[in-house]
């Protein structure tokens, strides 16, 4: 697993912020969440990305998240001692109308005594422009783009032939680096045969990405319901990221090994029993919704929701309630790939530090990117 500079690697949760909140899980109790991954924007799109997770498009109705409701209740985290808020899915976040209130609203909640809030965007970089007025507030950027040309981006982001998005993107791209230096800035590289897995294809998107000045780009497999990629097929895609990764500088190239590539390719088996870092993360919907994790947002049939952010944080998720969903996160009923399998499996190693009286080692800061987001 990439270490240096990689926002998801195994080992944050023995970063002190995280630490601190698995050792309350392991007291059997419930810890205000590491990060918040807020929906702007729900159900359309102005993309139409065939694997998009959240089923957006732009033939939905847009769904927009209460802007006062929302930080009044995020001001409610925060002050419980969680200092990471990513806005994220749904549909776009940069589709939302007052994105730019939102991101100042979050910004001021400081109250200068604690941490300050840390703030990160995932965007598709089509309408980016809109937030370079509050550019500096973002702690990082991570645009999804997904190819190296017009060709093979349009197709993967549903869109026709004569679509201006993959230009409108790279301008975005290059601007914000020049506005906020490209330390900020990452591409996300969501791996989605048969559209974008070529050989050439990711050495294009890689050059592409050091020309942009960008910190780093990062490979993901797709794990998708109804197309499932032999393993034979994601180990040929991991060497090529690999061979790729090796002739660039150390940590510019994410992915090959470690993390979801593991279970794409076979070298780690789907974990069962309980999900017990799930309450390292909470996740709201843009209609306010507060799920039971964030792979289930759109899956409450299954698993029931927490509450709704007008209840209020500590009401919900303090709550009697709240505990007994927690029994519900088995996860042989989760997706192929969740980020927080890594995280349980560090809580594991934890819990045996713990029970054999040794120190508990700490994640240098020089390793840690990001290091509040999880
Ligand atoms: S492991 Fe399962 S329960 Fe836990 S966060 Fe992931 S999808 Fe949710």
């Amino acid at each position: 697993m990439d270490r240096v500079n990689n926002p998801y690697h195994d080992e944050k949760v023995f970063w002190p912020y995280h630490k601190d909140k698995a050792l309350t899980i392991l007291r059997g109790e419930l810890p205000s969440p590491s990060l918040v991954e807020v929906d702007p924007t729900g159900e359309a799109c102005n993309q139409a990305c065939p694997h998009c997770c959240f089923g957006s498009s732009p033939h939905r109705k847009m769904v927009l998240v209460d802007v006062e409701m929302l930080l009044g209740f995020l001001k409610e985290v925060y002050e419980c001692g969680t200092y990471a808020f990513e806005l994220v899915g749904g549909g776009e976040p940069t589709n939302h109308p007052r994105i730019i209130d939102i991101i100042r609203g979050i910004s001021l909640m400081s109250n200068g005594d604690s941490e300050r809030p840390h703030i990160g965007l995932v965007t598709n970089g089509v309408r980016l422009d809109r937030v370079f007025p509050v550019a500096e507030l973002l702690d990082f950027v991570r645009v999804s783009l997904d190819a190296p040309d017009a060709t093979v981006y349009n197709p993967a982001h549903g869109l026709d032939s004569g679509s201006n998005h993959f230009d409108k993107v790279i301008g975005n791209v290059k601007s914000l680096v020049e506005i906020v230096g490209g330390e900020r800035v990452r591409i996300g590289y969501l791996v989605v045969p048969p559209y974008n897995h070529g050989r050439e294809t990711i050495r294009d998107v890689v050059r592409l990405a050091d020309n942009l000045g960008v910190e780093h780009i990062a490979f993901r497999p797709a794990f998708l319901a109804d197309t499932k990629t032999d393993r034979v097929v994601w180990k040929e895609i991991a060497e090529v990221v690999c061979e790729v990764k090796r002739e660039y500088r150390d940590g510019f190239v994410l992915g090959g090994i470690g993390g979801s590539w593991d279970y794409a390719v076979g070298e780690k088996s789907h974990p069962t029993g309980l999900c017990r870092t799930r309450p390292l993360v909470l996740t709201i919907k843009a209609d306010g919704t507060i799920p039971h994790c964030f792979l289930f947002r759109e899956r409450l049939a299954e698993r029931p929701a927490i509450g709704h952010i007008s209840d209020g944080f500590k009401e919900i998720w303090f709550s009697e309630r709240h505990r007994k969903l927690a029994l519900l996160a088995e996860r042989s009923h989760c997706p192929e790939f969740c980020k927080l399998y890594r995280a349980d499996s560090a809580l594991g190693r934890l819990e045996n530090i713990i029970k054999s009286s040794q120190d508990i080692p700490e994640t240098a800061d020089s390793e840690v990117d990001n290091p509040h987001f999880i």
